[in-house]
């Protein structure tokens, strides 16, 4: 598994439509779980959260009466989400107004817009370095981790296509993060190869000819793969 940054698990989360309560049917509120003190456990193992924040809801309503009834305590439940699967679960709430201050769809929604934005300022940038052959600017774009998902994975199938040797060094050198944008950028430099009959040694690493029978660079005998594409 790759490490994700919280970013990038936002960006994931942006992409899927919010789930409905089980309990009340409404939409839930995408919920920043809040930093969790040293030595009060393990947290929730995510950043986020998505959380029915709906005063009707019958897990809500019913929770103050049994609460207040079975135990005497005055609290009650809200349904809660791990995103991007189908586990719910629930949270004890002290008030009305508890955990409210971490919903973030406001936040959210401008970021959305924002996003929407850049994939399709990027991707037009990217069409016109496709046309006049400008890896550089594709090259640049794609190593940049503000860009978004959709973006890097555009740009590097079009630098499959157009980059010269000079970008496999970078990529190579560079942390992705991303499983499918790996997987993209492994096929870029597998395609960059092929245009160029060249592969890297796999000694020194180095860039040598396909054909080559002793890697020019560390002397080391490397065996001849016709096959490699
Ligand atoms: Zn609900
Ligand atoms: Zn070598």
């Amino acid at each position: 598994m790759a490490f994700k940054t919280k970013k990038e698990i936002l960006e994931d989360i942006l992409l899927h439509d919010k789930p409905k309560c089980p309990y009340c049917g409404k939409e839930m509120s995408l919920w920043e779980v809040p930093p969790i003190p040293v030595g009060e456990g393990l947290g929730w193992g995510t950043p986020y959260l998505f959380i029915c924040f709906n005063d009707e809801c019958s897990l809500y309503v019913k929770g103050w009466a049994t609460m207040e009834e079975d135990y005497g305590h005055t609290c009650s439940f809200r349904c809660l989400n791990y995103p991007g699967t189908r586990q719910f679960e629930i949270m004890p709430v002290f008030s009305a107004t508890g955990g409210k201050g971490q919903i973030i769809d406001n936040q959210v929604l401008a970021k959305q817009k924002a996003l929407k934005e850049a994939i399709k300022k990027g991707l037009s940038i990217l069409e016109n370095c496709h046309v006049s052959k400008d890896w550089r600017t594709v090259l640049k774009m794609l190593l940049d981790a503000n860009e978004p998902l959709r973006v890097r994975i555009q740009a590097a199938e079009i630098i499959g296509d157009i980059g010269e040797l000079d970008v496999i060094e970078p990529l190579r050198n560079q942390k992705f993060g991303y499983k499918l944008l790996i997987k993209k950028v492994e096929d870029a430099i597998k395609k960059i190869h092929k245009r160029h009959f060249t592969r890297e040694c796999p000694f020194c690493a180095e860039i040598i000819k396909k054909r080559a029978k002793i890697c020019r660079y560390c002397g080391k005998k490397v065996i001849e793969s016709a096959t490699q594409s």
